[in-house]
């Protein structure tokens, strides 16, 4: 089952690779960092021949089927860039917000219709515990300049009905915008194509071979391309080229789109201010309103099928589907008998450290950026930057930064890796029910800088 995003965007058919072709680049992966790495790449050097191939179409993967939360944070949150970039977040931090604003002022040039709305993120507690926690972190953020406005109770029901909240953290609309990532992606599609890029959709690569002066790239189809540079931006997928196996795990995300709210439905929930909401459970929810005042309500499940599992047989699981509409009806039971018609999964690239890496590999001409963890709408147009300066600048500063030098730590092989996700989630589980106290294994991890989350 296709997303909402997908269902609601239609397609822009681009022919598959055929033959044998040459290139400056070549692309693998059109979503957003494909993308952006093919618009970026041909901002710094018009005359690059760029060609981007897809082994679906446009915005198949994540970036079709996300929330639609486009966020400043490179670093999946100011907490956890703290956590494993102490010595960088002010940088980071810095960058991400730029990063935002040249991404907004990109699709106003570009007059990209993505629905997208300056609203900021409202986080929401509906465990008692959570409510201190939330005052003290407001006061942390601001000491690293990041405000956000801690909501009592009463507030945070004034500002979205529901009578499970506790307390709130209100966002600025400069850290989060709304938008509809397939009208993103096919925008960004036709930007690419206006610089001058080719894209080719089904075209699945199968192979990198090293070849004198760059690398062959051959597809399913039997064409190929002789290109000096490769980009990898397959995400999720990237379980194809092995060497990348050990940095990220494969995790299905699952999300639920109503139909459209009716104006009473939408007078008893409030929610004037549009924002996106997530709860701050470690299986946390997130939810939006849509341009056309749909519910998108997603997350908590976080699933790893054995083997690196991906594709469409994992599209649909109808036992997640069920415990969301459940979760949802007890935030919002004013809107009990709401149906939701459109259903997905998606895969997510988790990294250890939750954070997008890079790396290169065949002497420096293949190069990868992949692991936002879910957070990856908006940092994905500033990885496609840091692939940029690998590729055309190499003394760039950002090529400096541990945050983009270093490696996660790497997962486990199979048959280890199910076991161990596993164990993970079932204690993420247990120290949701338990208050937050997370238990001997997480405390564990949490010394070493491993993680799991979506
Ligand atoms: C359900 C869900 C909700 C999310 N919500 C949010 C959110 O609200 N905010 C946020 O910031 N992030 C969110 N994310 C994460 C975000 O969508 C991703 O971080 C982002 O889209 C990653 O973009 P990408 O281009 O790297 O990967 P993708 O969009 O997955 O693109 C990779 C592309 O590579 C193609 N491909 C793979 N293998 C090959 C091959 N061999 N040959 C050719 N092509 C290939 C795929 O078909 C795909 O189109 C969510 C993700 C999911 C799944």
């Amino acid at each position: 089952m296709t997303s909402y995003w997908l269902t609601s965007s239609p397609p822009d058919p681009r022919p598959a690779l055929a033959g044998s072709t040459v290139a400056d680049v070549v692309v693998i992966g059109a979503g957003f960092t494909g993308l952006w790495t093919a618009i970026r790449l041909l901002e710094t050097r018009p005359d690059l021949r760029v060609v981007v191939l897809e082994m679906e179409t446009v915005g198949y993967g994540a970036s079709g089927r996300n929330g639609g939360f486009c966020q400043a944070s490179l670093t999946h949150g100011l907490a956890n860039g703290l956590r494993h970039f102490p010595d960088e977040v002010e940088t980071l931090e810095a960058e991400g917000l730029r990063n935002l604003r040249e991404l907004v002022a990109f699709v106003e040039a570009e007059r990209i219709d993505c629905d997208l709305e300056r609203t900021g993120e409202l986080i929401v507690a509906d465990q008692a515990y959570q409510v201190e926690e939330f005052r003290a972190w407001a006061e942390e953020a601001a000491t690293h300049g990041e405000v956000v406005r801690f909501l009592d109770r009463d507030e945070v029901r004034a500002e979205v009905h529901s009578p499970i909240w506790q307390a709130g953290l209100l966002g600025s609309p400069d850290r989060t915008v709304m938008l509809d990532p397939a009208k993103l992606c096919h925008g960004l599609a036709r930007a690419a194509e206006a610089r001058g890029a080719r894209i080719h959709e089904h075209s699945q690569v199968t192979r990198l071979e090293r070849v004198p002066g760059g690398v062959r790239v051959r597809t399913a189809g039997g064409a190929e391309v002789r290109a000096e540079h490769v980009v990898v931006a397959t995400s999720a997928y990237s379980g194809w080229l092995r060497r990348l196996s050990p940095l990220f795990v494969p995790v299905y995300d699952y999300a639920l789109v109503s139909e459209p709210l009716a104006a009473r439905q939408l007078e008893s929930i409030g929610w004037r201010g549009r924002q996106g909401l997530a709860d701050a459970n470690n299986q946390f929810h997130y939810f939006r309103l849509t341009a056309d005042d749909r519910i998108l309500w997603g997350g908590y499940d976080a699933v790893y099928h054995a083997g690196n599992g991906v594709g469409p047989r994992f599209d649909v699981r109808p036992a997640t589907f069920e415990r969301l509409e459940a979760h949802f009806f007890r935030a919002f039971p004013q809107l009990a008998g709401l149906a939701f018609p459109f259903r997905w999964g998606g895969a997510i690239d988790t990294t250890s450290r939750f954070t997008v890496t890079f790396g290169q590999t065949m002497g420096g001409r293949v190069t990868y950026a992949l692991g936002y963890t879910g957070l990856g709408v908006g940092a994905s147009r500033w990885a496609a930057g840091v692939v940029r300066d690998f590729i055309l600048r190499p003394d760039s500063d950002l090529l400096r930064l541990r945050f983009v030098r270093s490696s996660p730590f790497p997962f486990p092989p199979e048959p280890f890796r199910y076991g161990a996700v596993a164990a993970v989630r079932h204690a993420l589980d247990r120290a949701d029910r338990n208050e937050g106290r997370r238990g001997l294994l997480l405390r564990t991890l949490d010394a070493l800088g491993i993680g799991f989350d979506s």
